[in-house]
């Protein structure tokens, strides 16, 4: 082939490159476009990588065709054909985060009041237009559903973002809940058995499914089924338990806990094998101080089994440690109503509850801690449900606000929200951190979080594979509708 030739095939490969590059994307979704070039330099910025070492002043990044090719010393450069510079001189850059419980609806309560009463049955509406767009504009780049109500949904969404038609991060789609009879939600399955529960893995798994979680009120004998089946497939199942011990699942070979030490029941007063307790874990979490030999045999046990822990820390706010902050952006997102019931959900509560709800709190932050320092994969999520206080997006960066509360420097506080993350869902290699041959999962912050973690807040840009997207064009978006759709 003439040097001409190979020249020209070099040209028409490159535009069509640059072509596909473009056209996959809908025009829905590049409307929150403001950065894409085939290469992209970052300059001057300062970057957290996300593996929990100090953050580096003054870098340039460099973006090659959505990965990450080069993290050099910061310097000018100049904008050319094809390439685009942006200089970020009081900004940061960590990765792009990995949202461990990030589900995609609402929990509505038909009629809520100031005193906390609300009429059966309780609800939680998909929200598929507002969750995909609020957790992209809060620098979410990949999530795990953890529990789904509208499985042909969620996985449908999965498709459309993945194929550029919809903005939203990268998703692991959790099945249905596997929960037995008894739920507090009356869209969950009711199984009938460890055969009922090991078809249910297989139907969801061949649907496209690549998690699963238990739920409440499952028996050991329908998780251990449906752990084996979908360990069987390659797959991973976490759960939030109650009926079934902290212990017992570590040993029937579960994968992640949620919630943190919430939900153990092991010590309830009154627990019965395979029922939920009536305390639900409030029992055995306010008897478990962090350095006791009981919470060092737990998190030995959890370590041993390699049982991951997923921190929903924003999730138990408002109960354990005192009303969050208001966001006014987060407000913005809501609809009339899913505003007026967060205002009816802070009322004070007339009537104390049965165990310290501040002693809870205390506990959970030293437990998780305590989990990580031995050694122990802590993720993070926000469950973005409760009384409609956690929202989307939102509610991942208090996440990660809250986990430095617990004595974790902003840096590891990061890398609980992101690598650690990606280590969990098997994906180390391509995201999770910031490196060269790494995705372009990305998100640029005004100001410095390694040293004020709440600038954790302040996103501007996010980058899912080497795109940048507006962060408040996506809030804009959602003005008004979280609640609703
Ligand atoms: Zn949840």
């Amino acid at each position: 082939m003439s040097a001409r030739r190979i020249l020209w095939v070099a040209v028409v490969l490159f535009s069509a490159l640059a072509v596909a590059q473009t056209t996959a994307l809908s025009k829905e979704v590049q409307q929150f476009v403001s950065v894409t070039a085939p290469k992209i330099v970052l300059t001057h910025v300062r970057v957290i990588d996300g593996t929990g070492a100090p953050a580096v002043d003054d870098q340039n990044v460099v973006i090659e065709k959505g990965k990450i090719t080069a993290i050099e010393k910061g310097g000018d450069v100049g904008e050319s054909q094809g390439t685009r510079v942006l200089d970020l001189r009081g900004h940061t850059v960590m990765p792009g985060i990995v949202g461990m419980h990030n589900h995609l609806y609402y929990v509505a309560r038909p009629n809520l009041d100031s005193q906390r009463h609300y009429d059966q049955p309780v609800l939680v509406p998909e929200m598929a237009f507002s969750s995909p767009r609020l957790y992209l504009a809060g620098g979410v780049t990949t999530m795990r559903t953890t529990g789904c109500v509208e499985p042909y949904t969620d996985l449908n969404l999965k498709q459309d973002i993945d194929a550029g038609k919809l903005p939203g991060p990268h998703m692991d789609v959790t099945a249905p809940y596997l929960e037995g009879p008894g739920s507090y939600f009356i869209q969950m399955m009711r199984l009938t058995g460890p055969e009922d529960a090991r078809q249910n893995v297989d139907f969801w798994a061949d649907r496209g499914a690549t998690s699963f979680k238990a739920y409440m009120n499952i028996t050991r004998a329908e998780l251990k089924a449906a752990i084996d089946e979908a360990h069987k497939r390659g797959l991973k199942l976490t759960g939030h338990l109650c009926s079934v011990t902290y212990k017992e699942a570590a040993e029937l070979g579960i994968d992640d806990l949620e919630h943190g030490f919430f939900v153990n029941t092991e010590l309830d007063p009154g627990k019965k094998p395979d029922v939920c307790s009536e305390d639900q874990g409030n029992a055995t979490l306010a008897q478990m101080e962090p350095n006791s030999a009981e919470a060092k045999d737990l998190i030995q046990t959890l370590i041993q089994y390699h049982v991951a822990v997923t921190s929903t820390l924003p999730v138990f706010e408002e109960y354990g440690k005192g009303l969050s902050p208001v966001r006014q952006q987060m407000l913005d997102a809501m609809m009339p109503q899913a505003r007026e019931d967060y205002f009816l959900a802070r009322q004070p509560r007339t009537k104390p509850p049965k165990i310290d709800p501040a002693l809870l709190w205390k506990h959970e932050l030293g437990l998780e801690y305590e989990f990580a320092k031995a050694g122990g994969l802590l993720l993070s999520g926000p469950d973005p449900t409760g009384a409609g206080d956690v929202v989307p997006g939102f509610g991942d960066q208090r996440g990660i606000e809250l986990l430095a509360e617990a004595g974790f420097t902003p840096v590891e506080a990061i890398r609980i929200a992101t690598l650690n993350g990606a280590i969990f869902l098997g994906r180390d290699q391509q995201i999770g951190s910031i490196a060269a041959g790494k995705d372009a999962d990305l998100v640029v912050i005004k100001g410095d979080p390694s040293q004020k973690i709440g600038d954790v807040e302040n996103v501007e840009i996010v980058f899912k594979d080497g795109v940048g997207y507006d962060s408040q064009k996506l809030l804009e978006s959602v003005r008004g509708r979280y609640g609703q759709y």
